[in-house]
């Protein structure tokens, strides 16, 4: 029995990993990788297995950084099962179309290639299967699996496979403390020996998620104040959900938010927020209690959506102060890059970064100070305000993931994953220290055996 890394090993993005059982080969999330352009040259790379041999695909979110080369692995030859969490299942294919969109917009402009047709997405969405929480699912050749929630995003999942009497948790990625709408991060079970454990955060802490909804009322006065437009490049799933959510709260009950126009400026959000409708059995009981008392906690007053593109041009002749919510969330495509050729250079304008950004993104160049850099082939000297929230992560930080870690009574190994440089190397070492549990990070296309 081995696993093979084939994805997410040193780097957060492209997560993908083959458990090979010597009976069979499950391969779990097959994710895009992300950076400077969107559809990185990497993905275009064969895959380091062959996917005709894969038996069956376990996915544990809809994130494209876990989804986005499903399609690919399809016109490569992968015919067997997709399974996951029901709300993903309804979630990947908005993805899919969405990513398929963005290629082609910069194929057609710049020339760049496609990775997959809209054929190989019809193919993946007819081998999808939904499945419950803790329902378990038999795959055959003596395996198992069970999906847990993992409270990262809506229908989000950490998966447990029992093959000969061991049980692998791959955590996909884990979930912030506190977070609106979803339930808390599931326990792991008793049994489980080896975690294959995301580390994005594993080198830091957070500032109290506690305060979050404080943090954004504070940020948002204070770019009304500064009277231009506030920006927030949110990812489409969860983030923009979320942050809807916070923003309803402080509408409705707290009546706090400046009374300025708020735009909800991305099609793929709107559409994700149908998926969220569909599964209220998903939300936490603060937010089935709001959903039973009949508040629509995606609407509010102040709130426009503008989901065609004329819609969101319009956008452009409202003056500030303004507010407009826009993916991609780390800013490397999406309509928030119109908004930004716009108001990065206006000295009235905010920026307000809510998520991790993968290193070569423009989202993470404005978040690292850069003043000048290069949006749709224009150069621009970035002159308005950035913010960012560590609390508004999707992410748990270290002590989370150490604690979620701390709850398998039998783990003996974690595998350090979808992380980048010290976080991996920090989280493995506090997992040694802290833990006393065994840690290694491995590298890209490194097969580990591991003993039955
Ligand atoms: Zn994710």
């Amino acid at each position: 029995m081995n696993i093979h890394f084939s994805g997410a090993d040193e780097g957060v993005t492209g997560s993908c990993h083959l458990l090979d059982t010597g009976k069979m080969k499950i391969l779990i999330d097959c994710g895009m990788f992300q950076g400077g352009d969107f559809n990185e040259g990497r993905n275009h790379d064969i895959f380091p297995f062959d996917p005709k041999e894969i038996d069956v695909l376990l996915v544990t979110h809809g994130h494209l950084d876990h989804i986005g080369r499903i399609p690919k692995l399809i016109k490569e030859g992968f015919a067997g099962k997709i399974y996951s969490t029901k709300g993903t299942r309804d979630i990947m294919p908005l993805i899919w179309y969405d990513a398929y969109n963005i290629m082609f917009y910069n194929h057609r402009k710049f020339g760049l290639p496609v990775l997959y047709e809209e054929t190989d997405i019809a193919s993946a969405q007819a081998m999808c299967h939904g499945v419950n929480y803790h329902e378990e699912i038999d795959l055959g050749n003596g395996a198992k699996a069970m999906w847990k929630d993992a409270g990262h995003i809506f229908g989000s999942a950490f998966i447990e496979v029992s093959v000969d009497g061991k049980k692998f948790a791959f955590s996909g990625d884990i979930g912030n403390e506190n977070v609106p709408i979803l339930q808390d991060t599931e326990r792991l079970s008793d049994d489980v020996d080896i975690v294959i454990c995301e580390s994005t955060y594993g080198d830091r802490i957070h500032e109290d998620s506690a305060t979050r909804k404080g943090i954004i009322a504070g940020l948002i006065s204070e770019g009304v104040k500064r009277g231009g437009t506030i920006m927030v490049p949110a990812f489409s799933l969860e983030r923009t959900q979320e942050l809807l959510y916070e923003l309803n709260e402080l509408s409705e009950y707290d009546h706090t938010l400046p009374k300025v126009p708020i735009f909800l400026d991305s099609p793929l959000a709107i559409d994700a927020t149908k998926v969220y409708e569909k599964y209220p059995e998903y939300y936490d009981d603060e937010a089935q209690k709001l959903h039973l008392s009949g508040d629509d906690f995606f609407k509010f007053p102040q709130l426009q959506v503008t989901y065609s593109k004329r819609e969101s041009q319009k956008i452009n002749h409202i003056p500030g102060p303004k507010m407009v919510i826009a993916g991609a969330g780390m800013m490397n495509g999406g309509r928030i890059l119109h908004h930004a050729v716009r108001y990065l250079g206006d000295s009235n304008a905010t920026l307000i970064i809510v998520g991790y950004q993968a290193k070569g993104t423009l989202g993470r160049k404005l978040y690292d100070g850069d003043k000048h850099v290069k949006v749709m082939s224009e150069e621009i000297d970035v002159k308005c305000t950035v913010k960012a929230i560590g609390a508004l992560s999707a992410h748990g930080d270290q002590a989370k993931l150490l604690k979620w870690l701390g709850t398998g009574k039998k783990v003996s190994k974690v595998f350090c994953v979808h992380g980048e440089g010290s976080a991996l190397s920090v989280f493995a070492g506090k997992i040694k220290s802290d833990l006393k549990r065994e840690s290694y990070v491995p590298k890209y296309d490194e097969v580990v055996e591991i003993k039955a």
